[in-house]
């Protein structure tokens, strides 16, 4: 098969990214350093292509249709082993860490799957950086700070972890075909793993029913006099809402109350 006969597959979420300004911003916002990348999803190839010429590559892509036609556009870097192409579901392929050397993750996620790759990345020890496109709702999630309506569990797991910013804002006129909703490129530096589940699972509990009181959410796991105890020590009012709490007062909550 030839590239422009491809048929965008809706069920791997397939949307290509042809706006080769926004594949130049994701390159020079790459993290300068001698880690592999991985990219998952390399599609037709678009960022493969720029990603190959300034690091060697480890690439994973489920459709093997695609598969096939990667193996025969980028036979050269194949064969200089510049790039590693595996065809199949990288969620398959993961065990605790994705490759066995360091690396940063680069890509254009297939949106279905883009945050539980993203938390897979955030608890892969190899994993150092992660700079990917996914919708903007679920970027600003990532890269929520407290006193956002936005802040929850992801903001919180993330800054947990490292720092997050959002590079750029892409509209759908930048793929073909073109999705329905904004995207949005972000980075995240990591400078340790994401590994404390019951941290997460308090977490879970405290934005079940997100405007409700923080109270009242953590009141359905939690002894209500360990819980009065820790509001007063961390002056928190009684009425304080889930998204109003910052990390580290989060981190200081858990301490008292697990
Ligand atoms: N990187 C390309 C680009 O920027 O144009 C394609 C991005 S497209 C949004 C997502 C890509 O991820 C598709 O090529 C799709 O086939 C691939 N994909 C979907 N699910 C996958 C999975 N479970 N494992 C590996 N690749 C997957």
């Amino acid at each position: 098969m030839k590239k422009e006969n491809v048929v965008a597959k809706k069920k791997f979420g397939q949307n290509f990214l042809k706006d080769e300004s926004v594949l130049r911003k994701i390159i020079q916002a790459m993290p300068k350093n001698d880690n592999k990348v991985v990219e998952i999803g390399p599609g037709l190839g678009d960022l493969t292509k720029f990603l190959v010429d300034v690091k060697s590559v480890e690439a994973f892509e489920v459709d093997t249709d695609l598969c096939k036609l990667l193996q025969s556009e980028f036979k050269e870097e194949i064969d200089t082993k510049r790039l590693h192409l595996n065809c199949g579901d990288v969620l398959q392929a993961w065990q605790s860490a994705l490759v066995d050397e360091p690396y940063d993750l680069v890509a254009n996620l297939p949106y279905y799957i883009a945050t539980n790759i993203i938390l897979k990345a955030l608890a892969d020890p190899m994993c150092k950086n992660i700079l990917v496109m996914v919708q903007l709702e679920v970027a600003e999630k990532f890269c929520a700070v407290a006193g956002e309506k936005v802040f929850g569990s992801l903001g919180i797991i993330t800054q947990s972890v490292g720092d997050a910013h959002i590079v750029v804002r892409v509209p759908p006129t930048a793929f073909d075909p073109q999705p329905k909703i904004d995207s949005a490129v972000f980075l995240i530096a990591k400078k340790r793993d994401r590994s404390d589940k019951e941290f997460e699972d308090m977490l879970r509990v405290a934005f079940t029913q997100p405007r409700k009181t923080l109270m009242k959410n953590l009141s359905s796991k939690y002894e209500k006099t360990s819980l009065e105890e820790a509001f007063d020590s961390l002056e928190f009012t009684q009425t304080i809402r889930p998204h109003q709490v910052s990390t580290n007062d989060f981190h200081q909550l858990y301490k008292i109350i697990k």
